[in-house]
This record gives structure tokens, C-alpha cells and sequence, in this order.
């Protein structure tokens, strides 16, 4: 139908780094919703997740049967899908590095299998952005649950320290420039932390969150980056890359 009508096709997750135009958008959004996307089954040699899975669902469910896979991701919103698309991820582990299989269905509706050989995974970026995600096969192993917990619990606490939880936002903003740069220190530097465009601000607690003050709208948040961009690139000559999906 799509192509019939030329028009564009996304993929949407929860939606948790995207920043989608004040418009909306004249495209096709799929959003993998139904109860068959979001089956997980585990298995002794690992486990089986639906796309549109919640990230949160599958560390709590691993929790209680002792599995342990993704509980260093704990606090990380979305799906299974925009994790894949994004290989999320934090310092010590990516979600790539747990694939073994995933499911895709190309843009002709063609299913198929993808070895772990077969994806590149990048820095919050993989080949399988290019597909729709539909399942994927993890490596897993067993944990103790007392064990699984205390990492959970690490993890949201070390959030909740970090990060601007109570305001709405699309979490970090750029890509950090290398292992060693952190985008969010360079943009303290620059003395942008409370800047304010609307209600879009540049969070006091984590320089790489833009949070939404009350009614911000993409306009702003769009205007932000474009001189947190500006400001890094004459002091550090340095050009900051988005992380999050901007879709015009
Ligand atoms: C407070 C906060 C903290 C965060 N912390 C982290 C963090 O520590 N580490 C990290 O990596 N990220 C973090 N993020 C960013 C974000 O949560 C992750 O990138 C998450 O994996 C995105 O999942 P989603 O389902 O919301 O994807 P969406 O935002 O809906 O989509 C993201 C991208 O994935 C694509 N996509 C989604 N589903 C599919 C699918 N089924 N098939 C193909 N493509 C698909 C979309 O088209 C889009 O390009 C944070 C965000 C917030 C708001």
C-alpha cells in the first residue's frame, strides 16, 4: 500500500528516541503492537524475544527464571526492536553482543533469518535498522536471582542519580565523539547546562538530555541542537553526531 501511495515507511518501538515533526508525518508508521510480536520464550540455550517486546518486560521475566541476559540494560525504555535498530546499550555491553538469530522482514515483505555474521553492529546504530525486526535469538545464561537483582537494582539507581527521570526527554541527544569524549562534558564545557528554547531545555543534570519543560515542541528541541552543535564545533572543533531518529 506503502509503495502504491509512495509513501515512506517507519518503524516505530515505544518511541523513546525518536523526535517526530510538530506536523506529523506524511508516511506509513508501523508499529509492531499485536500480542505475536511480544512473546518471549526461553530456552535452555537461550531466548526468543518478539520486537515489540518492552526491554523492562524481558529483564523482569529473566529475573524470576533465573536468566541472565539483560539486566546490565535495566532502565533502558523501549522494545526489543529499537534496541536491535539502535544497539543499545550501555558502557559494558551492547545488545549486539548477545544476538545470535534475528527475524527481519525486508521492505518487499520477505521473511528471513540473519545470522549474528550476517548484522553489523556499530556504536547505537546496526544493519538491521534497514528491516523491520521481528524477533530475535539471545544468548542467555543462568544466574542466580538474588544476583539478577542486585544488578537491576544498581543499574536504576545509577539512573536515577544520572539522569533527568521525572521530565520527559529522548535520553541522550548525540553520540558520544569517541570512547573518551563524552558529548554530554563537552557540552557542560560550553555552558549550556539550564539553556532553554520554549520548553525544550538542556538538562542541569545530564548535559546530553534535552527535557521537555511543559509543552516543548520538536521546533525547539530541533533549534537546541542546532547550537549545542555550533557552540561544540568553535570550541572544540568537534562535530556532534544526533543520536536520537529525527523524522521530518
Ligand atoms: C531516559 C532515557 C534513557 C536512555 N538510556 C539509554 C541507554 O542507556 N542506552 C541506549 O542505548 N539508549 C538509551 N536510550 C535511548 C532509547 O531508549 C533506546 O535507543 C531504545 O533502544 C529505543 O527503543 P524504542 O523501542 O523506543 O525505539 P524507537 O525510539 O521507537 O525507535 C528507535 C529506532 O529504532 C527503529 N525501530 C524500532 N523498532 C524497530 C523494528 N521492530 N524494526 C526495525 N527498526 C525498528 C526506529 O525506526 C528508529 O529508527 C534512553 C532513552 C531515554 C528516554
Amino acid at each position: 500500500m506503502a509503495k502504491g501511495r509512495k509513501l515512506a515507511v517507519f518503524v516505530i518501538g515505544a518511541g523513546s528516541n525518536i523526535l517526530a515533526n510538530d506536523k506529523g508525518l506524511n508516511a506509513l508508521v508501523i508499529k509492531l503492537g499485536s500480542s505475536c510480536f511480544k512473546e518471549i520464550d526461553f530456552k535452555a540455550k537461550g531466548l526468543t524475544v518478539g520486537a515489540g517486546c518492552m526491554l523492562s518486560r524481558v529483564i523482569s521475566l529473566s529475573k524470576n527464571k533465573c536468566v541472565s541476559a539483560f539486566e546490565l540494560f535495566a532502565g533502558i525504555p523501549g522494545t526489543i526492536g529499537g534496541a536491535l535498530a539502535m544497539n543499545a546499550g550501555v558502557r559494558e555491553k551492547n545488545i549486539g553482543d548477545l544476538v545470535e538469530e534475528v527475524q527481519v522482514m525486508d521492505y518487499n515483505g520477505k521473511i528471513k533469518g540473519l545470522k549474528r555474521k550476517d548484522i553489523k553492529f556499530a556504536y547505537r546504530s546496526s544493519s538491521l535498522a534497514k528491516y523491520i525486526v521481528l524477533s530475535a535469538r539471545f544468548r542467555s545464561r543462568s544466574k542466580k536471582r538474588q544476583e539478577l537483582e542486585a544488578v537491576v537494582r544498581e543499574r536504576l539507581s545509577w539512573r536515577r542519580d544520572k539522569q533527568e527521570l521525572s521530565l520527559p526527554s529522548a535520553g541522550c541527544v548525540f553520540k558520544n565523539p569517541s570512547e573518551t569524549i563524552s558529548a554530554g562534558i563537552l557540552i557542560d564545557l560550553c555552558g549550556l547546562k539550564g539553556k532553554r528554547i520554549g520548553d525544550a531545555c538542556i538538562c542541569p543534570r545530564h548535559a546530553n538530555f534535552i527535557v521537555n519543560m511543559g509543552n516543548a515542541s520538536a521546533k525547539h528541541v530541533l533549534m537546541l541542537m542546532r547550537l549545542v552543535k555550533t557552540k561544540v564545533k568553535n570550541k572544540f572543533n568537534i562535530d556532534l553526531q544526533p543520536e536520537i531518529k529525527i523524522w521530518q
